[in-house]
């Protein structure tokens, strides 16, 4: 038996393609004392794994030419010399496991998944790192109250679905923009908010978003950046908050695009704008899982996943987070759930 992980074979310029990425076969690893083997069953492929590829200091460290790629993945243990953890137990990665068919693990960063809560994959969406981003940043820096507008872009992504349905719960008017008339749909229909953008056929955004947000934006969801930024600013009341979670239609821009034109209402409509990284909120964790499990056991909140089957075509479902691929969070099925 072998295994099988993407490797960075070379640095993007621009947009990435499948050229910069090479599947690579290596035997599987043994785990040595303190540590287990884990088979994983899911990979996820996020945005923040563009910014991984330049050779830069950030947040995270750079991803390695010649080395594999790295991210959230669910998987099962298959052998074991760990006391915490056994063959059979269904584990969640942050680190050290993506990308990548089987890895060994010493328990850091890992934890216990149960399939019966929750299918094994919503580790990596609504329960998982998208979920909390969400949840943790739309509470604390946006702050929703009933009757107020939100208004998300990538609204129907892994993270802006979930928010678009906690400012539901909380009772507020939400407003989306995404890529497509599905998206449109599925927010309408199965998310039940009140009104959703087709950004790239709307013509005018500025216009397309004002007539859906007539009593103007309390809170702006930042996914996107760009012109969407430029709109939101323009409609934002007095004493907004705009919660910057990522700009990915710049991610892969090669000189940096001059800033919103229009950032000086922030000054004279007392605007509250800040980013973060989800794991500034480690402190509201017991606060998500307790929150979003019961939600979710409700029905409360509703998730789609695109899926993308075999390691192999990995890269290509990360490519595809810039096309607009996904409806929901964008996952790689690497193997059955059971060994
Ligand atoms: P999504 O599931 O939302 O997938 C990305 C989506 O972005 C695509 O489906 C596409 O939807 C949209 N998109 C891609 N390119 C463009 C573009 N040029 N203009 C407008 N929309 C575009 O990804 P996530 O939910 O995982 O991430 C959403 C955002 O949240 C990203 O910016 C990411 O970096 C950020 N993030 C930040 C975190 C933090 O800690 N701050 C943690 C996790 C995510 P469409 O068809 O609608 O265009």
């Amino acid at each position: 038996m072998a295994n099988r992980e993407i490797h960075l074979k070379s640095r993007p310029h621009g947009m990435p393609t499948a050229a910069n990425f090479e599947l690579v076969e290596t035997p599987v690893p043994r785990p040595g004392s303190g540590q287990f083997l884990v088979r994983n069953v899911w990979m996820s492929v996020d945005p923040y794994m563009r910014g991984r590829m330049m050779d830069r200091e950030s947040y995270v460290p750079p991803f390695q030419i010649g080395q594999p790629l790295d991210g959230g993945s669910v998987g099962q243990v298959v052998e074991s010399k760990h006391p915490g953890f056994t063959a059979g137990d269904y584990v969640c990665g942050f680190a050290g496991g993506g990308w990548r068919e089987f890895y060994v693990s010493d328990g850091t960063m890992m934890q216990k998944v149960d399939p019966k809560l929750a299918p094994l994959q919503a580790y990596l969406g609504v329960m998982g790192m998208p979920g909390m981003t969400a949840y943790t940043s739309l509470l604390r820096i946006g702050e929703p109250k009933a009757g107020e507008t939100v208004f998300v872009s990538a609204a129907a992504g892994a993270v802006g679905s979930v928010v678009c349905q906690i400012a539901k719960l909380k009772g507020c008017r939400v407003v989306g923009s995404v890529g497509s008339n599905d998206k449109v749909r599925w927010l309408l229909d199965e998310a039940g908010i009140e009104a959703a953008v087709n950004y790239r056929t709307c013509g005018d955004l500025l216009a397309a978003v004002r007539k859906e947000c007539p009593r103007g934006i309390d809170i702006y969801y930042e996914n996107v950046g760009g012109a969407h930024l430029e709109v939101a600013l323009e409609l934002m009341n007095k004493y907004g908050r705009l919660v910057m979670c990522g700009m990915i239609s710049m991610y892969n821009d090669v000189e940096p695009p001059p800033g919103p034109r229009n950032l000086v209402y922030v000054v004279g409509k007392s605007l509250k704008m800040q980013g973060f990284i989800v794991s500034d909120f480690l402190d509201m964790v017991p606060q998500f899982f307790a929150d979003m499990g019961a939600w979710v056991g409700a029905g409360k909140i509703k998730w789609r996943e695109t899926v993308v089957e075999g390691i192999e075509n990995a890269p290509q479902a990360f490519l595809g987070l810039f096309k607009g691929d996904n409806i929901g969070k964008m996952l790689v099925r690497l193997g059955p759930d059971r060994a």
